[in-house]
């Protein structure tokens, strides 16, 4: 059905071979492909597939990921389980997971958050260090300052704790 009217619209926008002319519009027709998921286990795509929203046919990858990991019926059996509202997160979650585990076999995911988890304690143990030296900084400033006023009972305090933080 899909061909008479595609052949349909050709009729009506066959025009002069100019080369100048736009090419005719593309028909609005619904274009019925199956769902990236139903392409790849080679079945049909029921109009109220289960994986449909979640693995259109524009991004076939996420499917063949997800099912390598963790098997089709699982996926399936894993959103009928869940309200609609939260398929969309779970889906993205099965695909990130699956791609972690096929890059690391061990790990998967875990391998990531422990890489992550230990770059975070480096990064607070360096800005940690750095307001540290801020801190020293602004007490060596106000020394300066209360030296150059010539108050010297605070500066000497001032120079005692900076000489304190320093050992
Ligand atoms: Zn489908």
């Amino acid at each position: 059905m899909d061909h008479t009217e595609a052949a349909n619209s050709n009729t009506n926008s066959t025009s002069p071979s100019s080369s100048s002319s736009p090419p005719p519009p593309l028909p609005p027709a619904v274009v019925l492909s199956p769902c990236a998921a139903c392409k790849i286990l080679r079945r049909r795509c029921a109009e109220k597939c289960v994986l449909a929203p979640y693995f259109p046919p524009t991004e076939p990858a996420k499917f063949t990921i997800a099912h390598r990991v963790f098997g089709a019926s699982n996926i399936i059996k894993f959103l009928q389980e869940l309200p609609e509202s939260q398929r969309a997160d779970a889906v993205s979650s099965m695909v990130y997971e699956a791609s972690a585990r096929i890059r690391d076999p061990v790990y998967g995911c875990a391998g990531a958050i422990c890489h992550l988890q230990k770059q975070v304690n480096e990064l607070q143990a360096q800005l940690a260090k750095a307001q540290a030296e801020l801190v020293n900084m602004q007490c060596q400033q106000a020394n300066l300052g209360l030296t150059l006023h010539g108050n010297g009972t605070i500066s000497s305090t001032i120079v005692g704790t900076i000489s304190r933080q320093l050992h």
